[in-house]
């Protein structure tokens, strides 16, 4: 048996006839047809006016709080159970990091939680949404409208998610995608800012292009900017991904049903992920799976032996030991979300991942942890 990555994308649409478009024509850089196309087809796709097409998610998450000026004095609540790109603009910005735990059943922020920590200082809500349900976009979107916060929204693992039949990604006043390969759709490494506010996206695309001006002016820069251009031959990859992202959607939740369905014997030593939680039906980016019981690196390593990949989930932010060298937050207590990290694992629902190679995954789950 070869080894089962934790995940495979699947590139059988279009993707190598626009790529080799692309080489044919010698548009390889961030100029020519397809970023515009991709842009402009993706915030179709997700109900926006505007999107700016840029290098990876995490440069998409920094050109946001940029866009919304974050400050030393700041602050910014969002989920401690998340990825670190999360919190590094944050902190490089000079601004405080508030933390917030989660639900113990969809791992989401707990809006509770997340209310109670506003105070006059709080100029950002970050709300993500976390492996496969949607956080309570919804709510959070209207503390924040009470309160003047902006919100960010990363949808980076919720292409094509809907919550009250809009699209994740068209709540925030700022939302990012990330098209890594593990994601719904990808490009390689790239990633997406959209936004309705046309101030913003001109910002955003000023920032992501190294502040250059207009015409004559092209190189007298007026600021500091990041070059996260992407480039045309991501964004040909990124257009074909786009074309069958309903039938990737579809695949996705098919993998994730199987596996509910066989592991439901399981469940007096693994939690399975929640399948609804009221406001969104589960689009299994990843599917993760808690130990009731055995300590999840034996779990890991006895699979690992059967040569299948997974991953353990998010270390939470405040004991990050990057976050830690920034900040005092010895006096933080967010069990739920370390909780979620020391019982946490994923196992292998990639598009790419074959029926053959599933049979064999939930064969040996089963006999790990029976
Ligand atoms: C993947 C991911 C990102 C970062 O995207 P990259 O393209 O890997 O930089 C940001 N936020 C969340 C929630 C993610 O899952």
């Amino acid at each position: 048996m070869p080894f089962v990555p934790v995940n495979t994308p699947l590139l059988n649409g279009n993707e190598l006839k626009y790529v080799s478009e692309c080489i044919e024509t010698n548009w390889v850089s961030s100029e020519g047809p397809f970023i515009k196309k991709f842009e402009n087809a993706f915030s179709q796709y997700i109900g926006r006016k505007c999107g700016v097409a840029v290098t990876n998610g995490t440069a998409a998450l920094e050109l946001a709080f940029k866009v919304l000026n974050l400050k030393p004095g700041d602050e910014v609540i969002l989920p401690a159970f998340t990825i670190i790109s999360c919190v590094i603009p944050i902190l490089r910005m000079g601004a405080t990091p508030i933390f917030v735990d989660s639900d113990p059943n969809t791992w989401n922020v707990n809006v509770y939680d997340l209310k109670s920590k506003i105070t006059p200082k709080t100029k950002i809500i970050l709300a993500v949404h976390i492996y496969g349900l949607a956080c309570r976009i919804n709510e959070i979107c209207e503390i924040a409208k009470e309160n003047h916060i902006y919100v960010i929204e990363d949808a980076a693992e919720m292409h094509g998610q809907e919550v009250s039949d809009r699209k994740c990604g068209s709540f925030g006043d700022i939302s990012i995608f990330s098209f890594y390969p593990n994601k719904h759709i990808t490009t390689g490494e790239g990633g997406m800012l959209l936004t309705n506010d046309e101030e913003f996206d001109e910002k955003a695309r000023w920032y992501s292009n190294l502040c250059f001006g207009q015409g004559h002016d092209r190189y007298e820069c007026q600021d500091l900017g990041w070059n996260f251009r992407m480039t045309n031959l991501q964004a040909a990859l990124g257009l074909a991904q786009l074309e069958q992202i309903e039938d990737f959607i579809i695949r996705k939740r098919e993998i994730g049903n199987r596996y509910d369905k066989e592991f439901q014997s399981l469940s007096g030593v693994i939690q399975l992920p929640q399948k609804n939680d009221g406001f969104s039906e589960n689009i299994y980016w990843v599917y993760g799976l808690l130990s009731k019981q055995k300590p999840v690196f034996e779990i890991m390593k006895h699979l690992a032996d059967k040569k299948i990949g997974t991953r353990r989930f998010f270390c939470p932010l405040h004991i990050q030991p990057a976050v830690k060298k920034y900040m005092d937050t010895s006096t933080i207590k967010l069990p739920i979300s370390e909780e979620l990290y020391r019982r946490g694992f994923y196992i292998p629902s990639g598009l790419g991942l074959s029926e053959f190679d599933q049979n064999y995954v939930v064969q040996q789950m089963k006999s790990v942890l029976a």
